[in-house]
């Protein structure tokens, strides 16, 4: 491979840029897990990511990606057969259904359009005709990164408190967490799923379960088999700052680290309004590039990643190829059934105004290289939202 000079551009809806604040933390040695030092590290993060979820609660920190942290959601709080209500809005909805259906859990599909979010209405029909309280849990994805579509999470709860239905809450805030604002406490959710390469800015390798009293009771009585994810282990260990297994040491400095960045010095409000900000400026690119966004309702367009249709007849593999051959950036592919149709533009992490214009430029360039059909000044139309 020849040498490529400048920084490789990552715009993925995740894995994203990693700070190199946060890669020197990570090289730090590596410690005794079982001394006083890296307790103190623990709690640290523990706290820290308190603030991040927005939660009093319990949050629990695994060494491992956020697919294990949904099993772990699942397997902790349910037993066999439970039934589970879930949406049929994208590509990760999909997966963790597929999840839960390899537990043995009888899992209902809410019919739904991709372009759009989870459908609070067709939520509460559901609820309300279940009155022997069958549905066990209910799960949601709040950014769901294949489609660049966000739903309403508060809305979702307050239709199952309408029909006052005792079924917990999950919801996957893997590519919403650290970007968009998720309220753990104030939205009402039981269990909470998240990874470490979006938001939070680090490398893959951590996964998080926000959680709450009501799923720790669930917990107590719950049959399906775990042994690597049982909070009970997990909570007993980390109340006095260890872990009932070796932990990712290096990556908890890291995790230090991106807290400090996003709640003490950046604040969880800029760091909201910045990924905001950035991605209506994509948007007002793609819209001048005369090309179409695949979300479709204002209120539910993702701050964190934008997913981006191509022409008839242009396939977004080539165009991915082209940019990266030529500009040296990963842009996200088109997942399960939008392979092929819809290219993903990550705008979350730690993004600034230039990376943003560097990122726009080579979709451009990359779009005329590549022979989509388009107008150009869908950077111009960017750099002019940025500088208003
Ligand atoms: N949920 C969402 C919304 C995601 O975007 C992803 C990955 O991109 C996952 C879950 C799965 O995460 P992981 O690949 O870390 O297992």
């Amino acid at each position: 491979m020849s040498y490529k000079p400048g920084r490789h551009f990552l715009q993925l809806p995740g894995p994203t840029n990693v700070p190199d604040r946060i890669l020197h933390a990570i090289a730090n040695p590596t410690i005794d897990h079982r001394s006083a030092d890296f307790a103190a590290l623990t709690m640290v993060c523990l706290e820290g990511m308190k603030a991040v979820f927005q939660t009093r609660g319990d949050v629990i920190i695994y060494p491992g990606s956020a697919t294990g942290a949904w099993e772990s959601a699942l397997v902790n709080t349910l037993s066999p057969g439970d039934k589970v209500l879930t949406f049929d809005n994208g590509h990760f909805g999909a997966q963790w259904a597929k999840v839960a259906k390899s537990f043995g859990l009888n899992v209902d599909l809410i019919g739904g359009n991709w372009r759009c979010g989870a459908d609070p209405e067709a939520l509460a029909a559901r609820l309300n005709d279940d009155r022997g309280h069958e549905i066990r849990a209910v799960l949601a994805i709040h950014n769901e990164t294949s489609t660049g579509v966000t739903s309403d999470i508060a809305a979702i709860r307050r239709a199952m408190d309408a029909a006052e239905h005792p079924a917990l809450l999950m919801v996957d805030t893997v590519s919403s967490l650290g970007s968009i604002d998720y309220r753990h406490d104030e939205w009402g959710v039981d269990v909470a799923v998240a990874g470490s390469q979006k938001g939070l800015m680090l490398p893959p390798g951590l996964c998080f379960n926000a959680i709450s009293e009501k799923a720790i009771a669930a917990s107590r009585t719950a049959t399906l088999p775990r042994n690597y994810w049982r909070w009970e282990d997990m909570l007993e260990a980390n109340r006095v700052g260890f872990f009932p297994y070796t932990p990712s040491t290096n990556l908890l400095y890291g995790l230090r680290e991106a807290v400090r960045m996003l709640v003490e010095e950046e604040g969880l409000p800029n760091v909201f309004s910045r990924h905001k900000r950035h991605a209506e400026a994509t948007r007002r690119a793609v819209r001048a590039w005369g090309l179409e966004l695949f979300a479709i309702n204002p209120a539910e367009f993702s701050p964190s990643a934008t997913a981006i249709l191509m022409p008839e007849g242009f396939d977004e593999a080539e165009l991915r190829a082209v940019v990266l051959k030529n500009f040296d950036m990963s842009l996200g592919s088109g997942l399960g059934k939008l392979a092929g149709k819809v290219f993903r533009i990550g705008h979350l992490g730690s993004i600034n105004d230039l990376m943003l214009a560097g990122t726009l430029c080579g979709v451009e360039m990359g779009l005329k290289l590549a022979g989509v059909p388009h107008t150009p000044g869908g950077v111009a139309a960017a750099l002019e939202w940025l500088t208003t």
